[in-house]
Parts: structure tokens; sequence; C-alpha cells
């Protein structure tokens, strides 16, 4: 009988691969519908998993809340050091830098968002940076860092992608997770309906299931090779398709975020974590060979190389349908935005929670997976636009894929935002958007958008009153930021 057809029939989920998309459904199908399922998951060691993705976003921790890990446990074993934001260095233009925090700017009212003060100060010439009136931005920018039960901090972590996912293995395999080591060969379907019913595996074994998650990476065994889904190509407006990624010695200073350095024909990351520091390059093929873009990143590490610099491929866009059948798929299956914010793992991770929120236990999955197909549309396309915002604000002119990234088209989404921004200040910011207010105003202004107007609210209080809470709300963030410890000081103490 084919699943879904009735109540009941959802017992046996199987992951097909074992990376972070892997162990982190696993791990959340796990705690949340242990007792309802059983859950396999086939990996194949001699595949691998794609080894890179360091860099996460302050949703990471709630989603580790919901799984209910100790954060000293998890940053122990992954090696991973506190993030509270990215410096973008040479975007608008180049010299240029800004940080984008995981903070608020200010205390903003029901009438308008903070910054619209700001911006009134900033009219009359005493709006002085913006940076100072976000806490986390100030910490970021002074190298220091603490958890304590008086200072509230948003903040995210760097990690070892390398370890993380055997991290979430140790933990939530003993909690009724059964892993099956194996190449999966052949994907077995019904006839009639086209479900999948089975991984058919190198060595002749089966892993039967009633629902399967695809998390087998970029090849997209299960989601593309057989059932075809189909793949939206962004990369029109998201123009890189290759990484160089290696890694170098730590030791050095350990800065509380990611440095994301634009280069020619792209960008380069550079993860500082406890043993070691990640780096990579970004960049557009149609722009620089592989060999440029080699010698472009080894020529801007900071320390020595651990290894050759390993070339990964990838189109950016996203699987038209992420869930098909009885398939959905989670991770590098159902699609790829590079990772200038960090958002991939964020992505699982909402993919997987909302498969537990639509988890098809009865009736028919074809509403269930619509609704789901919709909501990750949603997802992948607001962060699509988010960071297309970072590429289309430049002002570089000094080689064509800079230029080529100025002039091109951009969503009619995107456009809308930056023109009621730089309008009239205003940032709209629907509930389920991931990008808050203040993140779409630090990539704004921190790349050269000077709104026209702003709310007239700064008027009532008169510029003293103005001019006063600015001042004290510095002066308070810089005395907190003031008796923190350094990053790196802080991260010693906390993981020993
Ligand atoms: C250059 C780059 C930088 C990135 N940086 C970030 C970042 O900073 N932050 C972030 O959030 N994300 C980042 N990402 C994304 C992140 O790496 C991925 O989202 C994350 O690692 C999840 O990958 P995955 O589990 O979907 O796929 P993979 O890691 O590729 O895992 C696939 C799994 O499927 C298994 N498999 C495949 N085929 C078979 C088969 N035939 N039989 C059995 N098993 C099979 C493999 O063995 C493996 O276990 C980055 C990605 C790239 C390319």
């Amino acid at each position: 009988m084919t699943p879904g057809a009735d109540p009941q029939t959802v017992k046996r989920v199987v992951i097909a691969g074992g990376g972070t998309a892997g162990w982190t459904v696993a791990a959340v199908l796990a705690k949340q519908l242990g007792p309802l399922l059983d859950i396999t998951l086939v990996e194949s060691d001699a595949i691998g998993t794609v080894g890179v993705g360091e860099a996460t976003i302050p949703t990471f921790r709630s989603f580790h809340a919901l799984l209910g890990i100790d954060e000293r446990a998890f940053m122990r074993e992954t090696k991973a050091s506190f993030k509270l934001g990215i410096a973008f260095e040479n975007w608008d233009r180049m010299g240029d830098r800004y940080i984008h925090p995981f903070g608020d700017v200010g205390k903003s009212s029901w009438m308008a968002d903070f910054h619209h003060l700001w911006l009134m100060a900033k009219s009359r010439g005493y709006g002085g940076d913006l940076g100072a009136c976000c806490f986390e931005h100030q910490a970021a920018a002074a190298g220091k860092f603490a958890v304590d039960d008086k200072a509230r901090i948003n903040y995210a972590y760097h990690l070892d992608a390398g370890l993380y996912a055997g991290f979430l293995r140790r933990l939530f395999e003993p909690q009724g997770v059964r892993r099956v080591e194996g190449k999966i060969e052949r994907v077995a379907q019904d006839g009639e309906s086209g479900f999948v019913t089975a991984l058919v595996l190198e060595d002749g074994r089966r892993v039967e299931g009633d629902l399967f998650v695809d998390c087998t990476g970029f090849r997209g065994l299960l989601i593309e090779q057989t059932l075809q889904a189909g793949y939206e190509d962004w990369r029109h407006w998201l123009r890189t398709d290759s990484a160089l990624a290696v890694q170098t010695e730590g030791g050095g200073a350990l800065p509380p975020y990611t440095r994301a350095t634009a280069r020619s024909a792209g960008w380069q990351w550079r993860i500082p974590l406890q043993h070691r520091v990640g780096n990579g390059l970004v960049f557009c093929s149609e722009f620089q060979e592989p060999d440029a873009a080699r010698d472009e990143l080894l020529e801007h590490l900071e320390g020595d190389p651990l290894a050759e610099p390993r070339l990964i491929r990838y189109v950016t866009g996203r699987r038209r349908s992420a869930w098909v059948n009885n398939v959905v798929a989670i991770g590098l299956s159902s699609g790829f935005l590079e990772p200038l914010e960090s958002t991939s793992i964020h992505l699982i991770q909402i993919g997987a929670t909302r498969l537990i929120q639509l988890f098809p236990h009865a009736g028919n999955f074809t509403a269930l997976a619509r609704r789901y197909n919709d909501r990750m549309r949603q997802d992948f396309e607001h962060v699509r636009d988010f960071i297309i915002l970072h590429y289309t604000l430049t002002r570089r002119d000094d080689t064509a894929f800079w230029r080529a990234c100025r002039d091109m088209d951009i969503p009619d989404s995107l456009a809308e935002r930056i023109e009621l921004f730089a309008d009239s200040g205003m940032i709209n910011v629907p509930a389920e958007d991931l990008f808050r207010t203040a993140s779409w105003l630090f990539v704004m202004t921190g790349q050269g958008v000077e709104p026209r107007h702003h709310h007239p609210m700064g008027a009532l209080l008169g510029d003293e009153r103005l001019r006063k809470a600015l001042d004290s709300l510095r002066t308070n963030i810089a005395t907190a930021v003031n008796r923190m410890p350094g990053h790196g000081e802080f991260l010693a103490r906390y993981c020993d």
C-alpha cells in the first residue's frame, strides 16, 4: 500500500546521508517524535561529507535548546568559538569596512524603529556612529565576549564542520537512530505511485521505509536523480559558483566574528576556531580561473595553510519542490545559497523543524507537501534577497565581476525594500522573515545607502533630549563592553 493513503502508515523514516543535514534531521526526529518512529540513517564513509559549513547564526542556539544540548559540551567537542556578527571588508568600495552584528539598535517604539532617531540626529550633525548604538557591534569590534545572567547578548558560533555531525551522532544514535553504513546504489519506487519504497545498497541490502529524507548533499540522490524535482537556477543574481577551502593554524587573535573580504571575483571568508582557522574563497568561474583564485586565496591567508586548498563547485538556487511524494530533501540536496550570511545550517534546521510540524502521520501527503514547499520557497527567497543585497549595493568598479554585480537586475522583492529604505528610512520586515530590521539597516547603511527622509518622531524630543538619549545609550554600551573579557580569554575559561 502507498504510504500516506491510510492513517498510521508513516512509522519507518529513512534518512539518506549523514552530513550535517542527515544528523540534524535524525537528532530532532529522535528527540521530538522518537517514540512514534523507527528512524534509520544511511551514510557512506567512502563518499564522505562536503566538509565545510563552519559559521552559524543565532537561531542555531534555539535549535540546540530544542535538542537539549549542553553548550559547553558542544563547544568543547566541536572546537567552537563565539560569533557576534560578520565583518564585511571591501564590499562597498576598496578599503571600506562595516560589521553586520547580531544585536538590535536601541529601543524601538510601536510608532517607528529606533534608527529613525539616529537618522534625524545624523541629519542634524550629531548622529555619530550607528555601530556605537549596538552592544553586539561594539563587543565584536573590541574583540570582547561574555555570557552571564546580567548581560543579554545575541550570539552564534563558529564550529568545526568535520566534528559537528559526529557530535550529533554520538548524542542521538543511542536515542533511537539506527545507523547503516553503506553506499546507496539504487532507489526503489512503487511502480504505480512513484513513491520511494527502499534504498538498495551496493552490497544488496534493502532499507525500506514509509518516509524518506534526502540528505545526500549536492547530488540529491532521491529528490533529483530519482524524482526529478527540478532546480531553480539563481546564478544570474548570485554569480559565484565555486569555492576553495583551506585551513590554517590557529594561535593568533580570536575575533568573535567572521570576516568576509571582497576579492576580485568573489570574497574570502575567515572563521576562527579554538584549534585552527577556516578559510576559503568563493568566486565566479566566469570571471576567474581556479588557479588564479587559488593564488589570490593563498596570497591573503594569515598563517600557513595546513593542506592544499580544496575546490568545491556549486549551482546557486533551490530545488523547485523540496518535498515530492514521500521524499523530503533537506540540506544541500534542497538547494544552495553561498555562505555569505552563514544561512545553510539554519535552512537545514528550519527544514527539519518544519517537517516535524507538518509530519505526515495520517491523511494525504499532497497538501502537507504543498505547504512545506511553499514555506521553504519563501525562506530561500528571503535569504537569497538578503545575500544579493550585498552585491547589488557595491560601488566597486575595479573588476568586471563587481561591475556585473553592480549593474545586474535584482528581484522586485529586493528592489522594493531598498527603495523603501532609500526613500523613507523604513524597513519592512514581515513576521516570518529571518533577517530583522537591524540586519537590513547595518548592511544598507554599511554599503552606503543614505535615506532621503526618516520618520519625524525624533522632532517630538527636540535636539537636546535626542542628543542626550543617544549619548546615554552609547555610554551604557561602552561601559558594559569595557567590563567584558577578551573573547579568547573567556572562551578558554568557558570550555575548560
Ligand atoms: C563552500 C561552502 C561553504 C559553506 N559554509 C557554510 C557556513 O559557513 N555556514 C553554513 O551554515 N553552511 C555553510 N555551507 C553549507 C554547509 O556545508 C551544508 O549546508 C552542510 O554541510 C550540510 O551538508 P549536507 O549534509 O546537506 O551534505 P553533505 O555534507 O554533502 O553530506 C551528504 C551525505 O550523504 C551521503 N551520501 C551521498 N551519496 C550517498 C550514497 N550514494 N550512499 C550513501 N550515502 C551517500 C554522504 O556520505 C554524506 O554523509 C557551506 C557550503 C559550501 C559549499
